[in-house]
């Protein structure tokens, strides 16, 4: 057995619901799910939507035919791996843009998946890639999957439809593979894209850990004796930094204090008992990829994502916490996706509620004074973050929120 190789990068799966992102992500994964068998890393992955791979090579082999998420190459020989990266998958619920959202916070570079089989752009395909623009993620390879579906005309038809599709998008440049995720043809092509065009970001090491909290949970089955509950786990990825087993962690905003009527964030400060990451428990994690902290915390703290959209590091060393915030605000021209009737974006008013992201935090606020471009709001639920942090904007319409700008945390 070769050593534990950390994910060093976060790959997002984005895309309409059924072009196939998860078992894409399945086919990238190759045996590696396999490891996945203790109780925390299961639950991890499952519930975060994560996958971690370890892409190969096959020596001897040119690119990119020698790509390989397996341990044997067709030869009978044994293939090295190359790097690790963690997938961002958007769990379950895909039409939901702040699950996505949130994820993108994490997320290096992205793989859009559109499907071979129908006419482009489906609503998800346009507002996931406008998502990626207003994030600043323009490291993206677009998977054009399932061509085992089509024959050659349709397949080339279709992608001429995705190049024209995002011909002055952020993916203007990507490049475009034709693979079957499902029939796992040109995965090798596919993972020689990723290599090329998603690198490890360069990380400071020497900088405090900073964790973003992307779930939370209790991993104690019910009815576990109190003397043997494990700690409550945090799950998302240290985008700086290391962490180390034992190293102290304040996590804010912390937890929600009533008292009086009266509702009030506090810090919370904890250890760190143990840290997952690359499918087993190690001492030190490295940024990028999938973490699991477990912490000294009590799981009902950390229950049911209790703690999801927080920020953890060395107490005293995290960004303001914000229960209102000035954000200067750049708007979308029309509204993208699924839209009955007019897709023009108005200006922002005064006290209309919007959705906000903010890292993975999402919080509504009211808008407490709106001028030109820059607009002040007052937050139903605080949110940890530097000035000159990205703000997806979201505006009711109808049934469901849209995206309607950006914003960029001045004060
Ligand atoms: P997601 O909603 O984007 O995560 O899509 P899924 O991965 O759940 O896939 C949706 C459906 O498409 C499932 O029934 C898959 O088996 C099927 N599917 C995914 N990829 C392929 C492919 O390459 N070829 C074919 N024929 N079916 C596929
Ligand atoms: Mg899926």
């Amino acid at each position: 057995m070769e050593g534990n190789r950390q994910p060093e990068v976060n790959i997002g799966l984005v895309g309409h619901v059924d072009h196939g992102k998860t078992t894409l992500v399945q086919a990238l994964s190759g045996s590696w799910t396999d490891q996945h068998s203790e109780e925390m890393k299961r639950g991890i992955s499952i519930r975060l939507g994560y996958a971690d791979a370890t892409f190969r090579r096959c020596p001897g082999v040119d690119e990119p035919e020698c790509f390989t998420v397996e341990e044997e190459c067709p030869d009978g020989s044994a293939s090295e791996p190359v790097r690790t990266v963690s997938f961002v998958d958007a769990p379950g619920h895909e039409t939901l843009m702040a699950t996505m959202l949130s994820g993108a916070a994490l997320m290096d570079g992205a793989v859009l998946v559109v499907s071979a089989n129908e006419p482009v752009p489906q609503p998800q395909t346009e507002e996931h890639l406008m998502a990626l623009d207003i994030i600043g993620i323009d490291n993206i390879v677009i998977a054009q999957n399932k061509v085992d579906l089509v024959d050659g005309d349709t397949a080339r038809r279709n992608f001429e439809e995705i190049q024209e599709f995002v011909a002055g998008t952020v993916a203007e440049d990507a490049p475009v593979v034709p693979i079957s995720a499902g029939q796992e043809v040109n995965i090798d092509l596919l993972i020689g894209a990723i290599e090329a065009e998603i690198p490890t970001p360069d990380r400071d090491p020497d900088a405090d850990p900073r964790l973003h909290v992307a779930r939370s949970f209790d991993i104690n089955k019910p009815g576990t004796a109190w003397e043997d509950l494990a700690g409550g786990v945090l799950g998302g990825s240290l985008v700086e930094g290391q962490l180390e087993v034992d190293d102290e962690l304040e996590v804010r905003p912390g937890r929600e204090v009533e008292e009086g009527g009266q509702s009030e964030y506090v810090p919370i400060e904890t250890t760190v008992r143990s840290l997952q990451a690359g499918g087993e428990g190690v001492d030190v994690a490295t940024p990028g990829g999938l973490l699991g902290v477990g912490t000294g915390l009590d799981p009902a703290l950390t229950k049911g994502d209790a703690l999801a959209g927080r920020l953890a590091g060395p107490p005293g060393s995290l960004p303001p916490t914000w229960e209102s915030f000035t954000m200067e605000v750049d708007l979308l021209e029309r509204i993208v996706g699924n839209v009955e009737g007019e897709t023009d974006v108005e200006e922002i008013s005064t006290g209309e509620p919007l959705m906000m992201t903010v890292g993975t935090a999402t919080t509504v606020g009211a808008v407490s004074s709106a001028r030109d471009d820059e607009c002040e709001v007052r937050l139903k639920r605080p949110v940890c973050a530097e000035p000159g942090a990205k703000i997806a904007i979201n505006r009711r319409i109808g049934a469901r929120w849209r995206l309607i700008g950006v914003g960029t945390l001045t004060d």
